[in-house]
């Protein structure tokens, strides 16, 4: 083996020993690969060859004892699919040859009319046209996978919209027929009901309008002196209506002098309304919520952020796929609707800010959301704005 040339294995399928012996001498004279061949006379032997060891690419015949034209081609590509194919035909078959290369071969060529280069050059130009298709394919999937995942989210939209606007028509229809008769508990139970109705369709479209802000780069934040104790007061008196309704007990573990960060209270706001809903939504009835600022173990100038509840908390395996967008867990399928869009928009505003949003989390257990951020320091005033993500640094 020559350490300096490329390295080939080619498996060349042709039961007539003189041109096979041609294409391999041909190959052999190559300054740049060393090509590697294993030759089989019928196309059975080349399938069992291929269940052996995989080729790099395959030389096939087109006229075969045992196959012929395109049935070849296609038993081929069912034991190799990930394999380049060129198929070598005689002179008055280039017609079956064009419709072998629409059936997904690579390239074709005319037996007695090839010579080193332009074999070389065939093998070559078949393996980049091939990584071209698989990359091609790979990426025309994930864009499939996407719109199909868009489609089901503008379905399940529509449906949770449809759902919180009939139960606010529905409340609306009983205080205005029943007026008189309503007990002023069933009343207060009603009005509870239509502001946490309008208050989720709220979170959902600014969480929607956001993601559609972020992913086509309008996203701006612009860092400033901001107290994270009144971010987050106000985050908690929009969700009350939820944590009261589940009984749930909400502290805090603060440090005595407020903390101010160095932030986008908007965006920030953004983060803190997401962990927060999602730790009263995954937390059953009665359970326990703790948001905490603590000094950060690594950087003096940073403190760390932290949402932890007794919730159903997330497995391992799911741990990094609920930050990737649409994506959620089966546990949490059964407990509540949701779309999987608020942790990756509270991760792309943290990574706008250098930090990043972890997670800790056990199943049945509950689970801790954490980030830090830098606490404001006055000399920042001198430098309010320091670098973001590109994807966040567009104005609007
Ligand atoms: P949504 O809650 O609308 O589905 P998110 O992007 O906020 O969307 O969260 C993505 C998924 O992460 C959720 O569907 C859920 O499976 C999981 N998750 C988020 N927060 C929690 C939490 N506090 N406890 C358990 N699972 C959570």
């Amino acid at each position: 083996m020559n350490p300096g040339k490329k390295q080939l294995h080619v498996l060349l399928v042709e039961d007539n020993p003189g041109d096979a012996r041609l294409i391999q001498e041909l190959l052999r004279e190559s300054n740049s690969t060393e090509f590697e061949i294993t030759h089989a006379m019928r196309l059975s032997e080349a399938i069992k060859e291929i269940s052996k060891r995989a080729a790099n690419i395959i030389l096939l015949d087109l006229k075969l004892p045992d196959g012929a034209g395109l049935s070849s081609v296609i038993q081929i590509q069912k034991a190799a699919p990930e394999v380049p194919l060129v198929v070598l035909t005689g002179l008055n078959d280039e017609e079956i040859a064009v419709r072998a290369v629409h059936q997904g071969a690579q390239d074709f060529l005319v037996k007695g009319h090839v010579d080193h280069n332009l074999l070389v050059r065939s093998i070559n130009y078949a393996l980049e046209r091939h990584q071209l298709l698989a990359r091609l394919n790979h990426r025309y999937k994930k864009e499939f996978e996407l719109s199909q995942l868009k489609t089901r989210l503008v379905s399940m939209l529509s449906h949770e919209f449809n759902n919180s606007l009939n139960v606010i028509q529905g409340a609306m229809i009983l205080l205005q027929e029943t007026e008189s008769k309503t007990t002023p508990e069933k009343k207060e139970y009603l009005y509870e009901m239509i502001k946490r109705n309008i208050q989720s369709l709220s979170n959902m479209s600014t969480n929607l309008l956001n993601m559609g802000r972020i992913e086509s780069g309008k996203f701006a934040i612009n860092p400033k002196k901001t107290e994270f104790g009144n971010i987050l007061k106000e985050s908690m008196d929009h969700l009350e209506i939820f944590s009261k309704n589940k009984g749930l007990d909400i502290s805090l573990n603060f440090p005595e002098t407020p903390v101010s960060v160095k932030a986008d209270p908007e965006a920030l706001a953004l983060v803190v309304t997401n962990l927060l809903s999602n730790a009263i939504k995954y937390t059953p009835d009665h359970g326990k919520i703790t948001i905490g600022i603590i000094p950060d173990s690594i950087n003096s100038n940073q403190v760390e952020i932290y949402f932890q509840d007794t919730g159903i908390g997330i497995a391992a395996e799911d741990r990094e796929k609920i930050f990737t967008g649409y994506y959620r867990t089966k546990n949490s399928k059964l407990t509540t609707m949701g779309f999987g869009v608020g942790l990756p928009l509270a991760k792309d505003i943290l990574e706008a800010h250098g930090s990043i949003l972890r997670v800790e989390s056990a199943p049945g257990k509950g689970s801790r959301f954490f980030f830090t951020l830098p606490v404001w320091n006055d000399k920042d005033l001198e430098n309010p704005f320091p670098s973001t993500t590109s994807r966040s640094s567009f104005e609007n």
